[in-house]
């Protein structure tokens, strides 16, 4: 080794490392992950019960945990000030509720990231839900269609309308892409958001899909504002989804 890889490999590089060491983008304090272990488990508080909830409809819908308090402070940094990191834990964590979930009985299914539209995802720099779904996949081992979809309509923030405001902006939404149009029929897909709030764009989203011959069977969000449901009527639903996905 020469002097100088030695200075660089035994002096420079590691005090520089203390300089480059990113925070947690939560607190700030330094951070071997990217949440420290302080934020980590704050973010953990917000999630359901059994590794997630299923809200089960048309199309069941599983979710990590409830839109509040930290994990809500973590999708906002991710988002609005820039920390694409994020995702991958939030992804991971996820994809091990999910795996343990009925849901995940399903084979044979891609996944695809409801995309945002253009010129909103070059400010941004990235699609947080095209991130999420890339390490949900990562981690579950399924396919990604990651261009499938395309917002063809810019739609403005949607947390302050009305069901019926939402349902308006987002209809008519999403194209999908030509070479996804009318594939074959046995695949399914799952859709992956980082935040689930009335269905209102996911519905567009599938619908879209199941004109092009595409088939939803699940939506994946990391958060939602809905609380969930306890009742005796869910659950029974929730078996029903379980068999209808085994006999396919
Ligand atoms: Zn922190």
């Amino acid at each position: 080794m020469t002097i100088i890889k030695f200075i660089w490999r035994k002096i420079l590089r590691p005090f520089l490392n203390i300089f480059l060491k990113p925070n947690c983008p939560l607190c700030q304090r330094s951070a071997d992950r990217e949440f420290c272990q302080y934020c980590e488990k704050q973010v953990w508080h917000c999630q359901f019960p059994n590794g997630g909830e299923i809200f089960s409809g048309e199309v069941p819908v599983f979710v990590w945990g409830q839109y509040k308090d930290s994990l809500k402070r973590a999708i906002a940094a991710m988002k609005y000030e820039d920390h694409p990191q994020i995702a991958k834990p939030l992804a991971y964590w996820l994809a091990d509720g999910w795996l343990a979930s009925p849901m995940a009985t399903l084979d044979k299914v891609v996944v695809i990231p409801i995309p945002m539209h253009k010129r909103k995802q070059r400010e941004r720099g990235f699609n947080q839900a095209e991130l999420l779904a890339n390490s949900f996949c990562e981690a579950t081992g399924l396919q990604i269609w990651r261009n499938a979809l395309a917002r063809k309509k810019e739609t403005r923030a949607l947390y302050s309308l009305s069901f019926a405001e939402r349902l308006e902006m987002v209809q008519d939404a999403f194209v999908v892409r030509k070479d996804f149009r009318n594939r074959p029929p046995c695949t399914s897909v799952l859709l992956v958001d980082d935040i689930y709030t009335t269905g209102a764009t996911v519905n567009s989203a599938i619908e879209v899909l199941g004109k092009a011959g595409i088939k939803v069977v699940g939506v994946l969000a990391i958060a939602t504002t809905k609380k969930p449901t306890r009742s005796k009527p869910q659950l029974k639903s929730q078996k029903v989804v379980r068999k209808s996905y085994s006999q396919k």
